[in-house]
């Protein structure tokens, strides 16, 4: 009887997500630096917009998210009919997958892009294809050659996540122009706030009409917990979206607080300041250890080591230092740990053991 419940063909090859932990058993004084989270925290704005909204929790929200959809379109000066928002980014990036990939489409991405595009695009019944990239992620041609006729969705993270780079603006036209007909190019701007003056790609999204862009309020805005994410597409794509959202997928509590979020321009502005002093800090001084890594435009950075089994060592070293990183085995980078960009104590830490830990191998 059993045999014939079966999922969806696809479904059984997602490997379960395995989260970054946030403890390690016997440690006291851990520091996470595993889920690129805002280690300030979220903006006090933000948290008392949550407390003054409490007391309404009783009430369904928004279907429409008009507030939290001006706010975003003032502050970015968009348009706000082409804005549609989420349960994190990763919600966009699953409704694209619904909306736009059946089986036998496929999905392009690279082997060091973010796992969810995997997960969506099988989810969906679609074939994944993980192109083979330089580390640096800069080979649009590499990501063109991915794709064929049956490509209905190309995503690239753009600053990338975990490498920390970035393909420059008019490569990543060529690529949007280069795509087959009827696919679009999906720009993850995820961490495009760290990068000053940067527009996520809004502006390609304004001028052609097979890019998406997606943002999220888990990084520099510091409401992972909150779970926001948003999307800048053109309009036919906004109202395919909007047909397959769930009406009430945002509560009132991450409405409010994503509002507030956005538009305390302040609290980001010093957000990116420390983030960029304390990534030169660290990235300098893991260098000077023997650890390099790429200049990263994002909250974290990928340091590199000799081997896969070096670099094993170092995170099994550093969580008993009490220190949590992240492996990025899973994203075919098996000799580098990314290491999110701390408060100045943490990152100091870090350094710190990372210097013990090569010193010790030598
Ligand atoms: N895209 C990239 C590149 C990410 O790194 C992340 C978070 N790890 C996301 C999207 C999803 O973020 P969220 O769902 O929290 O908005």
């Amino acid at each position: 009887m059993t045999d014939q419940i079966k999922p969806q063909p696809g479904i059984m090859d997602i490997a379960l997500y395995v989260g970054g932990k946030a403890k390690v058993d016997g440690v006291a004084n851990v520091v996470k630096l595993s889920s690129n989270e805002n280690p300030f925290g979220p903006s006090p704005a933000a948290q008392d917009a949550i407390k003054r909204a409490a007391h309404e929790v009783h009430r369904y929200p928004s279907t429409d998210h008009l507030e939290l959809r001006t706010a975003i379109a003032q502050v970015h000066n968009l348009d706000v009919d082409r804005i549609i928002c989420g349960v994190g980014s990763d919600e966009i990036i699953h409704f694209l997958c619904q909306a736009y990939v059946g089986q036998g489409d496929e999905v392009v991405y690279t082997e060091h892009g973010f796992s969810m595009y995997r997960i969506s695009t099988l989810a969906a019944g679609g074939t994944p294809v993980e192109v083979p990239e330089n580390q640096r992620m800069t080979d649009v041609d590499a990501i063109l050659n991915g794709c064929t006729d049956r490509t209905k969705l190309v995503f690239i993270a753009n600053p990338n996540n975990p490498t920390g780079t970035m393909i420059g603006l008019a490569e990543v036209e060529r690529l949007a122009k280069g795509l087959p007909e009827g696919a679009i190019l999906v720009l993850d701007g995820a961490y495009a706030e760290y990068v000053a003056g940067y527009d996520g790609g809004a502006g390609l999204v304004e001028r052609r009409d097979n890019v998406v862009m997606t943002r999220t309020f888990s990084k520099i805005y510091g409401l992972g917990g909150m779970r926001v994410g948003w999307g800048y597409a053109p309009k036919p794509i906004i109202d395919v979206l909007n047909r397959i959202r769930g009406p009430f997928n945002l509560s009132n509590l991450a409405l409010v607080a994503a509002e507030a979020a956005v538009r305390d321009r302040d609290y980001v502005e010093r957000s990116r300041f420390e983030n960029t002093r304390m990534r030169t800090w660290l990235a300098e001084a893991l260098a000077e250890h023997g650890v390099p890594s790429d200049t990263s435009m994002g909250n974290f950075i990928l340091a590199r080591f000799n081997s896969p089994a070096e670099a094993h060592a170092c995170d099994d070293f550093l969580q008993k230092e009490g220190l949590i990183v992240r492996r990025v085995d899973s994203y075919k980078l098996p000799n580098a740990l990314r290491i999110t960009i701390g408060d100045e104590a943490s990152c100091r830490r870090a350094a710190h053991c990372i210097g013990q830990f090569k010193a010790s191998r030598k």
